[in-house]
């Protein structure tokens, strides 16, 4: 099934549904993150399973998100440092300060503050 993006509009989210094309058509998908229902689509913006995708959605319906905790940065930190490993790829240094600091327990919003080219080209994962 094709994955579907959306911006939350309440918490300014990225969130990443995965749904069939009526479902797509017809639901009101809803924040995983504050319950809002207030999601923009992001049209253009649809994934189809490619290799790269599957590897990354077996891991995430896999072991990966078992124990994540999406509250807490050093769950967060740890999540992100296996994720870099699965892939097999160095991240580079922005990724591993991130990391470091996610794992020494500072929030995501406040990393991310600091760092305002964070996210650009890349996947926003949280
Ligand atoms: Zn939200």
């Amino acid at each position: 099934m094709p994955v579907y993006e959306f911006r939350c509009q309440n918490c300014r989210r990225l969130v990443r549904l995965r749904m069939s094309f009526s479902e797509y058509e017809t639901a009101v998908p809803t924040c995983p993150h504050c319950q809002s229902n207030q999601l923009k689509r992001r049209i253009g913006r649809v994934t189809l399973a490619k290799s790269e995708d599957a590897r990354m959605d077996a891991m995430m319906d896999d072991t990966a998100l078992a124990g994540l905790d999406e509250d807490d940065p050093k769950s967060i930190g740890k999540f992100m440092r296996k994720m870099s490993r699965e892939m097999g790829e160095d991240m580079g240094d922005e990724f591993d300060e991130v990391v470091d600091r996610l794992e020494s327990g500072e929030s995501p919003d406040s990393i991310e503050e600091s760092m305002p080219d964070l996210g650009a080209g890349g996947d926003e994962m949280f």
